[in-house]
C-alpha cells in the first residue's frame, strides 16, 4: 500500500482521536486523572476488533486453545503465590525540592529531571491498587485489582482441565482489564493505570517450551503484520538475563516503532512451571497433569504471550495515519487493515433528499447486515469523504438520483485510491468483499 508519511508525531494523532472520538482524557470535564482514557464511538470499534480479531486467531481458529473470563478480583493468596505481593514493585524516588516521584532505574543520576534538586534513595513501591472485601476496611479483607490477567489460568487450570477435552500442548486464553499503579505513566494510551490485556498461557511438556516459545514468537509477528502493521515497523527483541522477571527462563518483547521510539507491544515469555508449582504450594493443591497415553505424570511448562489491546490499538493507529495533498489540500487519512478499521463502509447519499433518503437507508439496511457499517447524511458530500478518510472506513458507498430514477446502482468509493466504481446494488455486498479484500492484500505488501 503506498504510504506518503513515515511516521507522525504523538501530538497530531492524540488531537485527531479527540477530534473524531477515537480516544478521550477520562473526566475531562473535572480535569481529568492521572493517565486514564475512555474509547469514544470510534475508538471501541477500533478496540473491540483488536481484541476479536485476537480471540479469533487464538481460540475461535485453534482447536487447541480455550477461553475463559475470569473475575477481576481474586483471593489475596494468589497475588501472594504469584510472587505481586512480594516483588511486584518499582523503584521510587523523590526529589528533596520539588518532592516529584520518579521510577529510579529508568534514571541514570540522583539529579532531579525537573530541577536543581537532588533525589533520595528509592524506596519499593508495590504497583497492584487495592481495595477491601465487605463494609468494614480492615488487613484481613485487603484485595487487589488484579495487576495481570494470567494468574486466573493457573488457578483455573484443574477446572479446565477435567471439563473440557483439552490435553497437552493446550493453551488458556483471556482478556480484560488489568490495573498497575504506575509511577510514571505516559505516551498516552501506551502506559496507563487501568488497561486490558490479551493473555494466553499455553501449557507444554518440560523439554518441549522452548520449541513453543519460539513458535509464540513467530505466531505474534505475523498476527501483527497480517493486520497490517509495517514490518519494518515491528520488530522480536530478546531480553538480556539481568531484566528477565523472576518467573521466566527466556523472554522476547514484540516492538514496535512508536513516534518516540521502539516500544513494547507484547511480551513472550518461558514462565517454566513456577506459577503453577507456587499455587501447589500455597493452595496445597495438586495441579500437575497425567499424560494418559505415556502414563506419566508431571506439572507442565508454561509459555506465555502477553499482549496489551491498547498498545496494539494505539500501534495501528499510529501506523495507518497518512497525509497527501490532494488538490492543494492536505488530506488525512487512516490506511487501516478492513479487519482492524472501525467501519467498513460508509453509506452516503449524495444530500440529505426526500428521494434520496428512502433508497440509502434501504442499501444501508442491506449493508449492514454483512460489514459494520456508518450511514452519514449530515454534511456535504465531500466534508464527508473527509470524515470518513479520517477514521479509516475503507469503503463510502454514495446513493445519487441516477440510484433512484435509472439505474438502481451505486458508486463505491476507495479510501486508498479515491477511485470510484458504479456497482449494481444488486451485487453490491458481493462487490463490498471483494473491494475489502483487495484493500487486504495491499495492506501486506510492505
Ligand atoms: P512495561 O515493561 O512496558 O512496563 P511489562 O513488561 O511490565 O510492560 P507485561 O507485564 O509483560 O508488561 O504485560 C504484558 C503487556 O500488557 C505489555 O506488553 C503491554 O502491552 C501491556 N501493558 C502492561 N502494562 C501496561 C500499562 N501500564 N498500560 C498499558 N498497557 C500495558
Amino acid at each position: 500500500m503506498k504510504r506518503n508519511l513515515d511516521n507522525v508525531s504523538l501530538d497530531t494523532v492524540v488531537s485527531l482521536c479527540k477530534r473524531r472520538g477515537f480516544i478521550f482524557q477520562s473526566s475531562e470535564i473535572y480535569g481529568g486523572i492521572g493517565s486514564l482514557y475512555d474509547y469514544g464511538p470510534v475508538g471501541v470499534e477500533l478496540k473491540r476488533n483488536v481484541k476479536d480479531q485476537w480471540w479469533k486467531s487464538m481460540v475461535r481458529d485453534r482447536e487447541d486453545v480455550v477461553g475463559i473470563d475470569a473475575s477481576i478480583l481474586m483471593h489475596p493468596n494468589v497475588w501472594v503465590a504469584s510472587g505481586h505481593v512480594d516483588s511486584f514493585t518499582d523503584p521510587l524516588a523523590e526529589c528533596d525540592e520539588c518532592h516529584r516521584r520518579y521510577r529510579a532505574d529508568l534514571l541514570d543520576t540522583n539529579d532531579c529531571p525537573d530541577c536543581d534538586g537532588i533525589l533520595g534513595s528509592p524506596r519499593h513501591f508495590n504497583l497492584m491498587f487495592r481495595t477491601h472485601i465487605g463494609p468494614v476496611e480492615g488487613d484481613d479483607n485487603i484485595v487487589y485489582l488484579r495487576p495481570e490477567t494470567a494468574q486466573a489460568m493457573f488457578v483455573d487450570f484443574d477446572n479446565v482441565v477435567n471439563s473440557s477435552r483439552v490435553r497437552i500442548p493446550f493453551g488458556i486464553a483471556q482478556q480484560g482489564k488489568s490495573f498497575r499503579n504506575e509511577i510514571t505513566p505516559g505516551n498516552f494510551t501506551f502506559r496507563t493505570r487501568e488497561f486490558e490485556q490479551m493473555e494466553m498461557e499455553f501449557f507444554c511438556e518440560p523439554g518441549t517450551d522452548e520449541e513453543w516459545h519460539r513458535y509464540w514468537i513467530n505466531f505474534s509477528m505475523d498476527w501483527y503484520a497480517d493486520l497490517g502493521l509495517r514490518r519494518s515497523k515491528l520488530r522480536v527483541r530478546e531480553h538480556g538475563a539481568d531484566e528477565l522477571p523472576h518467573y521466566s527462563k527466556g523472554s522476547a518483547d514484540v516492538e514496535f516503532l512508536f513516534p518516540w521510539g521502539w516500544g513494547e507491544l507484547e511480551t513472550i515469555s518461558n514462565r517454566t512451571d513456577y506459577d503453577l508449582k507456587a499455587h501447589i504450594q500455597k493452595s496445597g493443591k495438586d495441579l500437575s497433569y497425567y499424560d494418559q497415553p505415556n502414563n506419566k505424570r508431571y506439572v507442565p511448562y508454561v509459555v506465555e504471550p502477553a499482549m496489551g489491546a491498547d498498545r496494539s490499538a494505539l500501534a495501528f493507529l499510529v501506523d495507518a495515519y497518512d497525509e497527501e495533498e490532494v488538490k492543494g489540500d492536505t488530506r488525512v487519512v487512516l490506511r487501516f487493515h478492513p479487519n482492524i478499521a472501525p467501519y467498513q463502509v460508509a453509506i452516503l447519499p449524495l444530500s440529505r433528499n426526500a428521494k434520496l433518503t428512502p433508497k440509502a437507508r434501504e442499501v444501508y439496511d442491506l449493508v449492514r447486515s454483512r460489514f459494520n457499517t456508518q450511514y452519514d447524511e449530515t454534511q456535504s458530500i465531500g466534508r464527508r469523504y473527509r470524515r470518513q478518510d479520517e477514521i479509516g472506513t475503507p469503503l463510502c458507498i454514495t446513493v445519487d438520483f441516477d440510484t433512484v430514477e435509472s439505474d438502481d446502482a451505486v458508486t463505491i468509493r476507495h479510501r486508498d485510491t479515491m477511485e470510484q466504481v458504479r456497482v449494481p446494488v444488486a451485487g453490491l455486498t458481493h462487490a463490498i468483499q471483494h473491494q475489502l479484500d483487495g484493500i487486504a492484500t495491499e495492506a501486506l505488501v510492505e
